[in-house]
């Protein structure tokens, strides 16, 4: 049975590439989304007593999940949790490369704007791509949603903080400076880099590599060493 799905609407986010995205809601807290819903369902009714709910659940699409292999997806998959070196049954895991791309992620709901275009949701905490498709939205219920002693198999708790971060005296100059228009600059990088965002672990074999992460409208420039993470510089992405 093949199912036609319709986005509701398209969310805006900082993480403007995948490198660095968080691998998981509420892991970097204050980073933001925007949920512009599309002109059929922009309708304030649709949204009407959403406020009264601190979180949603996002339903998305994984729109660039696709690559070279674009359709085909593989029953095992290798979590960035075990080090990129151990698979797991793709539904035992949270991967966007999934028969059916879909995500969800729990967010925290901000507020509500209404706009001569509808309704407009701030979100925060997601771990979501720029400009992605979303499908749906439904209203967090902790009576419901909250198991406490709920087992997390492999994922076993929530990761360990990678990396310690420090800002170069010229990273550290320009975030301040680029904080006057984003406000959230750098606890988004922090958290970013915290969660070590590289590809698994690299045994030290990237001492003096520099990595680059896009987030809001700028290309941080960062390297690890010694364990942390050092800002080295922002530049215009
Ligand atoms: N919380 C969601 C997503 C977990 S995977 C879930 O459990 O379903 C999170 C990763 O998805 C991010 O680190 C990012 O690399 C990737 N991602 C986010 N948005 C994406 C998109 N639109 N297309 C492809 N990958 C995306």
């Amino acid at each position: 049975m093949a199912v036609q799905i319709e986005p509701i609407g398209i969310l805006y986010t900082c993480f403007k590439e995948k490198f660095g995205i968080p691998r998981q809601p509420n892991l970097v807290k204050k980073a933001p989304g925007t949920l512009v819903f599309y002109p059929e369902f922009a309708r304030e009714e649709a949204v009407r007593e959403l406020t009264g709910f601190s979180h949603v659940w996002l339903i998305f699409l994984f729109h660039k999940a696709g690559g070279s292999r674009s359709g085909a997806w593989s029953p095992m998959v290798r979590p960035p949790r075990l080090g990129g070196n151990k698979k797991v049954g793709v539904f035992a895991s949270r991967s966007p490369f999934r028969p059916n791309p879909i995500g969800m992620s729990c967010v925290a709901l901000d507020s509500v704007e209404t706009t001569g275009q509808g309704p407009v949701l701030h979100l925060s905490g997601v771990d979501i791509l720029d400009r992605t498709p979303i499908l749906d939205i439904k209203p967090y219920l902790p009576y419901s949603d909250v198991i406490p002693n709920a087992r997390d198999g492999f994922a076993d708790g929530p990761p360990k903080p990678g990396l310690g971060v420090v800002f170069s005296g010229k990273a550290q100059a320009q975030v301040m400076e680029k904080e006057k228009k984003i406000p959230d600059l750098k606890a988004v990088i922090t958290g970013m880099l915290k969660n070590d965002p590289r590809p698994a672990y690299t045994g030290g074999g990237d001492t003096g590599r520099i990595y680059g992460i896009r987030v809001f409208d700028t290309d941080v420039k960062w390297r690890v060493e010694d364990g942390q993470a050092v800002v080295i510089s922002l530049e215009k992405a």
